[in-house]
């Protein structure tokens, strides 16, 4: 069953069609699964992300929310605590000072009962990791612990979607780390179906399906080692490939036969065995 459909959607920010910043866009998501959104900056992935939790509303198409229409106003509160968002800048997103009370904060807004929320706050807790800093001060943590004390925020309203907006543009490397590893944990474990978009490679090629935007039309819908074998097309709509690909396109480049077929560092590794163990031809004798 479909969690997000987008149905023939354009959208513009001045309701005239003529300058839709999306047109036209058709796509389907179903529960459980991981989707990364790659494009250029101003391709219309934040938009379509708005689009999806009913932030905003499209001018043409409709969009369902694990089937409840988001341009139904008396369906809002439900497709919002259905299709969850987490945005990019970890600072706006926190709204009480202490942690475990941002995390009461939106179930106890929807009157969820008292009991029932201490519980919900643990177990979100505990999903990112992030118990033992329940009583802490929201505003003292890092980077990377606020995003997932927001995402804790939204899994207190039992999502069946998250939609995260380049949540680690603004981290470390190690917030970023934190934050990927949460994000995969709650695909593969609880069966949140995420959709995250974000311009690192290396990340989308952890998703098992890869949306390619560009300029408000979607140009690929394919696995990630699809989508990043076709490293020409990318870098026409001003995308790149994961390190590991470049990479292996880099050693071929060199006469050294080595599959491209390589998104990360686990296949970058497989291959670099393979050509050290002399199991992989080369131009050069
Ligand atoms: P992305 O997230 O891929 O960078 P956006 O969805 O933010 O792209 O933007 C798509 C297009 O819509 C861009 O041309 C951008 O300038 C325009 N846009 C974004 N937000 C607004 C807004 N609030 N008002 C008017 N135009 C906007
Ligand atoms: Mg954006």
């Amino acid at each position: 069953m479909a969690i997000i459909k987008i149905e023939n959607v354009s959208f513009s920010y001045d309701e005239d069609l003529a300058h839709a910043v999306l047109k036209n866009i058709d796509l389907e998501i179903n529960e459980g699964e991981f989707v990364a959104v790659l494009g250029h900056n101003g391709s219309g992935k934040s938009t379509l992300a708005k689009l999806m939790n009913g932030i905003l509303l499209p001018g043409e198409g409709r969009v369902l929310v694990d089937g409840m229409d988001t341009a139904d106003d008396n369906l809002i509160k439900e497709i919002r605590k259905t299709a969850g968002m987490v945005f990019q800048n970890p600072d706006n997103q926190i709204v009480a000072t202490i942690v475990e009370e941002d995390v009461a904060f939106a179930p106890e807004n929807l009157g969820v009962p008292p009991e029932e929320i201490r519980r919900r706050v643990d177990e979100a807790l505990a999903t990112v990791g992030m118990t033992k800093y329940a009583r802490h001060s929201a505003n003292k943590l890092s980077g990377g612990q606020k995003q997932r004390v927001a995402i804790a925020g939204l899994l207190a309203m039992k999502p069946k979607c998250i939609i995260l907006d380049e949540p680690t543009a603004m981290l470390d490397p190690s917030g970023r780390k934190e934050v990927m590893r949460t994000i995969k944990k709650l695909n593969e474990e609880e069966n949140i179906t995420i959709i995250l978009i974000t311009h690192y490679m290396d990340e989308a090629a952890k998703a098992k399906r890869v949306v390619v935007m560009n300029k408000g039309s979607i140009l690929l819908d394919e696995t990630p080692h699809y989508v990043f074998q076709n490293a020409g097309l990318l870098k026409s709509v001003g995308l790149d490939v994961p390190q590991s690909t470049e990479l292996m396109f880099a050693l071929r480049e060199k006469g050294i036969k080595v599959p491209l077929a390589v998104i990360n560092e686990k296949e970058c590794e497989e291959v670099l065995r393979d050509l050290l163990e002399g199991k992989i031809v080369t131009d050069r004798g």
